[in-house]
């Protein structure tokens, strides 16, 4: 398994923003597979990466949340993505491309509820609001009864 796949979202994320951002302050290549780096953390820290390629697991930094432990960090990430630019295209492009669809999915459910709401009628109306409203969460209830009971209070 490639060493992006065995990354959390999270550390994929930021791994990319270090990337953009340009943290990364050397690169080296030891071998086709083998490659170190230095990249530069939060609060002026420096961190010594090593990447193997060829065996993901064996890579590691020296930054406290990956030290000694077998993991996938942002400034693996880093450098992963300045040895290979093509590929944080294509990781940021997924994201575009999945934000849009779910945009669209949106758009498509917002439809379907206006759709399905105009053509219900009163008493399958009123059902649906209460059902809504008293098997929903609290804040939805409350704002119901401040918009729209009347209250004593004001
Ligand atoms: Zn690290």
């Amino acid at each position: 398994m490639g060493l992006l796949n065995l990354a959390s979202g999270a550390s994929l994320w930021r791994g990319y923003g270090y990337y953009q951002e340009k943290r990364v302050i050397s690169l080296q290549k030891n071998s086709d597979t083998e490659i170190e780096g230095m990249v530069s953390g939060s609060g002026g820290a420096r961190y010594e990466v090593f990447l193997n390629l060829e065996h993901p697991r064996k890579s590691h930094c020296n930054c406290p949340h990956a030290n000694g432990r077998r993991i996938i960090c942002k400034h693996m990430v880093a450098l992963y993505f300045s040895v290979f630019p093509k590929e944080a295209e294509a990781y940021y492009q997924d994201i575009l491309d999945y934000e849009k669809e779910m945009e669209q999915q949106q758009e498509e459910w917002e439809q379907a509820v206006i759709s399905r709401i105009s053509h219900m009628r009163k008493e399958e109306l009123k059902e649906a609001l209460l059902d809504v409203l008293f098997n929903g969460p609290e804040w939805q209830y409350d704002r119901f009864i401040r918009d729209y009971v009347d209250t004593y209070d004001d």
